[in-house]
């Protein structure tokens, strides 16, 4: 079972309520005005379900909240009918937050959030830097998919940060990452947790400012765009002012 209940008698055809109307998981946005008034049964129920009709807070707010359960070691995203949700996403997904992470394998957003298939569109690539095509993939998720929230997640003891702060020569193309990453680092000076904020800070300003697409979701109160910091010692994410 997996999200939303209580809704008797509204039906939106969108297949995802049972035979007693009641809305069990993603709607379309033709079902759009039921999905609001069921949003605040899903933040309190639990683990946020995909979907695209959440006002950008209660989207950060569901992520916060299920950052909380993982720190806790209460995950509820572990208990979800699986099969339900991928037969549920197979045609279609409308994940509600959009994630730039590092590729980082201590980083695994969806655990961090505690949230499960369908519900975020992770974007991961080492030093969590905003290039052109990651920029356009999270276009994608917001423009097309319909999230409500962007985060940029930086980390603590960042390789690619760390690394580029050394400024050592480095086999292949590692080299390539060094370049997006500098601008934090000539900001933040040779301390790697300064450096790592502002990288994210960084990416997530280029990102809002570098792409009509996501200013005017932002502009329109569609969308929020946060920086924030996962501290993979403890589990906690931390948002950066
Ligand atoms: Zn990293």
């Amino acid at each position: 079972m997996h999200g939303f209940t209580g809704n008797p008698g509204v039906a939106c055809g969108c297949g995802g309520c049972d035979d007693q109307g009641r809305r069990r998981f993603l709607c379309s946005a033709l079902g759009g005005v039921a999905v609001v008034a069921a949003g605040a049964a899903i933040l309190s129920a639990g683990p946020a379900s995909a979907q695209s009709t959440l006002a950008p807070d209660d989207a950060l707010k569901a992520m916060m909240d299920g950052n909380r359960r993982f720190i806790d070691g209460r995950l509820q995203s572990l208990n979800e009918d699986l099969s339900i949700l991928k037969a549920k996403t197979a045609e279609k997904q409308e994940p509600f937050a959009a994630v730039l992470s590092c590729a980082d394998s201590r980083v695994p957003v969806e655990f961090v959030f505690d949230q499960s298939i369908g519900q975020l569109f992770v974007v991961r690539v080492a030093g969590n830097i905003a290039t052109p095509e990651i920029i356009a993939s999270l276009e994608y998720g917001v423009a097309v998919l319909g999230a409500r929230l962007l985060m940029v997640l930086g980390h603590s003891n960042c390789g690619a940060v760390k690394a580029t702060i050394d400024g050592k020569a480095v086999p292949g193309q590692i080299g390539a990452l060094y370049a997006p990453i500098w601008p934090a680092v000539n900001a933040a000076g040779n301390d790697l947790g300064a450096a790592i904020d502002a990288n994210a800070r960084m990416q997530a300003t280029l990102i809002s400012r570098s792409s009509t697409v996501i200013a005017g979701a932002a502009k329109e109160g569609k969308l929020k765009v946060v920086a924030a910091r996962y501290d993979i010692a403890s589990g906690v994410v931390s948002l950066l002012g």
